[in-house]
Order: C-alpha cells, then structure tokens, then sequence
C-alpha cells in the first residue's frame, strides 16, 4: 500500500469518525473545518494562477472584487488556525496535518497575492472556481441546518456514499462551460427559427414579480413532464435511476445526477423562459433559487409547513418522491408547484408520515460514478460483481 493510498484511508477514516470520536473538544470540529478551508483556499490559489482554464467567466465580478482576495486570505489564515488548533486537540494528526499543508502548500504558490503564471491555451475553461465557492456557499448554509433541524438526527455529514455525491458536485461545477453552452442549443434553434418579437417584447416588459412568478410556473410544467417521462420509459428511466439510487437524502444527494440528465432536463426547462423572452434579471434570480430550492428539497430537514406544503414542494414532498415504499412509486414530480402532480393524478403526501428509506427496491445502480455513468448503456457492474444486462 503506498503511503498516499494509505494517508488516504487514514483521513476518509477520521472524517467518518463515529459519534464518540468527534464531539465537541476532539479537535474534529476544527480539524474538518480546516481541512475544508485549507483545500479551498489551495484550490482557489490554483485558480488564479491559472485562470485561463480553472475560472468561470461568469464569475469574473466576484473573482475580481476586493472581498474575493480578502476572503481567500481570511480562509488560509483560518484553515492554517483551526487545523493548528484539531493537532494540538486530536490524537490523530491526520486531519489537522492535512489542512496545516494544504494552506501552506496555497501561501508557497502566492496566496491571495497570486498572479496569473500559467498561460491560457484554450478557450475551454473548467469551473473550479464555481465548485469552490458554490461547495463553500451550500455547504455553510445548509449544514448548519440540517445539524439543528434534522429530519434524520442520526445522519453523519459524511454519510454513506458521501464521496460519490460530492463528485457529482464537482463534475457539474467543472463542466459548467460546457453544459451551459450545450444547454441553450434547443432554445436557441427555437428563437432562429420563430424569432416571437411581438410576444417577447410583451413578456418582458412585464413586472418583474409577475415574470419571476411565471418562469417557476412554466419550467416546472415542462420539468414536471420531462421528469414523467423519465419515469415512464425504461431506456430514459436508466439514466434518470441513478438521481434514484441515493440511499441518504440531504443536501448533496440532489447532486447525484447523470451527465445526460442534467442535459436533457435543463436544455428542455429553459426553453419556455428563453424562447419567450423574459428579462435577463428575472432569468438569473429563477435559476438562483431554482439551485436553492432544488438543494432545499433534497435536504436532511424535518421542517413542516402545514399550510404552505399544500401549495409548494416541501422536503416531506420530495422525499417521498424518492421514498423506497411501494406507494412512493411515480409520484410527486413537481420541484416546485404540487399542483401539477394533483391536476395530473400523481400526487402522494400522506398526513405526518415521512418514507422510511429511500433509493430503489434492488438497489440495481452499481456505486460510483464511472459505472453509474455508463449504467444507462448497459454492462454496468452491479455492487455484487456480477454483470448487469437488463433493468
Ligand atoms: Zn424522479
Ligand atoms: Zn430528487
């Protein structure tokens, strides 16, 4: 075993920490946070001193605003403090050794002083810098959360297939150039082919509310039969069963989603609110909370909204759309409005009760996200070795 693999196991294995080895004193607390700070800052290090392939245009305004800087040099200096702080705390040195080098590894490479020294070769950029803040942003705003208002008190951060889910995060934050442009292809041959000026031009000029109001309404139809369909025809249903195959709901499990499902869903969902033409503003505030409430719906949270879940998707909602029972079964579509579900027959949200486990009976998706990827395909490994040929 070589040392890397080795430290590897050693630091998966203190990150999963049972309850007794990471309450509060163990130098867990600190030595998580610092590891998180500390690769953050290494990695948005790497950033800046290649920004030609590891920044996201779309992010340039925040990128080069004086707080960015400030806020890297504050979370090098905090990674170095609390990974200090978990070494002197924790008898194992793994976690806080981890993050005491990554932030120094940042402060060799420049800091938040760097510079750009690697030159851009092509026009293809990977969104790391989107995966570091968008990780930092959902993960400080959820997991506290989730750790006061759990609906499974039990569930450990570092849950069960947590690395699985994370990756997911991470190829989607990657590969946001790409999915983007990919994205707005059918819209675009809509507009090409029927340009709608009257109608457009109608549309957004309307108040912003209202328009905000009817982009959540026209994408979760179109996202409700999209999603439908996915349910319904067994080819489609493969690629659409690994987003199913999550056991643990919370807020990364939204992540788990195949390449080509994130495709098809957001390149048929942002026809209506391109092709129409609402304004730009109202556009990026939708898929703003569109992330949020999608991030939201998935989370470990026991929140209950009596009058308000009647009206729109709760947690309670989608967790029974992923729900193991056999009356969770193709229902509860909707992302935002389960008045579709109730006009179209699959409504499902039985008074209090919550799903008692979640995932697929069978559980016939292999684990991780190589197989995952190439289970919609056919041949994909199951978890028992053998070789899958049919769903
Ligand atoms: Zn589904
Ligand atoms: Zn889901």
């Amino acid at each position: 075993m070589s040392p890397l693999h080795d430290a590897r196991l050693k630091l998966r294995a203190e990150l999963e920490a049972p309850p007794a080895f990471r309450r509060f004193g163990s130098g867990w607390l600190s030595g998580v946070l610092g590891l998180v700070l500390g690769l953050a800052g290494f990695l948005l290090v790497l950033t800046l001193r290649a920004p030609g392939t590891f920044t996201t245009p779309e992010m340039r305004g925040l990128r080069d605003g004086a707080w960015f800087r400030f806020g890297l040099h504050f979370a090098l200096l905090a990674g170095f403090g609390c990974s200090a702080i978990s070494m002197v705390l924790r008898k194992g040195k793994i976690l806080g050794g981890s993050g005491v080098a990554l932030a120094l590894l940042a402060v060799l490479l420049g800091g938040s002083e760097s510079t750009e020294a690697v030159p851009d070769p092509t026009a293809l950029t990977f969104g790391l810098d989107f995966f570091v803040l968008r990780l930092l942003f959902t993960g400080f705003l959820f997991i506290p959360l989730e750790r006061l208002f759990a609906h499974r008190g039990e569930q450990h951060i570092f849950r069960t297939e947590w690395r699985e889910d994370l990756f997911y995060f991470l190829v989607s934050s990657l590969m946001v150039q790409i999915l983007t442009f990919l994205t707005f292809g059918p819209a675009s041959s809509i507009l090409l082919i029927a340009p709608l000026t009257g109608l457009r031009a109608w549309v957004g000029g309307l108040p912003m509310v209202v328009q905000f109001v009817a982009i959540m309404f026209l994408t979760d139809l179109v996202q409700y039969w999209v999603h439908r369909t996915f349910h319904r025809i067994p080819w489609l249903w493969k690629f659409h069963a690994v987003h199913h195959s999550a056991q643990t709901m919370d807020w990364m499990a939204g992540a788990r989603m195949h390449f080509f499902e994130i495709l098809a869903l957001r390149s048929t969902t942002v026809i209506p609110m391109f092709v129409l033409g609402f304004n730009p503003n109202a556009v990026n505030a939708y898929i703003f909370v569109v992330y949020l409430y999608s991030t939201f719906v998935h989370a470990n949270l026991n929140w209950r909204f009596p009058v308000i879940e009647k009206l729109l998707v709760t947690p309670r909602f989608h967790h029974w759309h992923h729900g193991i029972e056999k009356e969770a079964v193709d229902v509860n579509f909707a992302i935002h409005f389960p008045l579709y579900d109730k006009l179209f027959g699959t409504y499902f949200l039985p008074e209090e009760k919550w799903p008692g486990g979640y995932g697929i009976p069978g559980n016939p998706v292999p684990k991780g996200y190589v197989e995952q990827f190439k289970y919609p395909f056919g041949g994909g490994k199951r978890t028992d070795g053998s070789t899958e040929k049919e769903a």
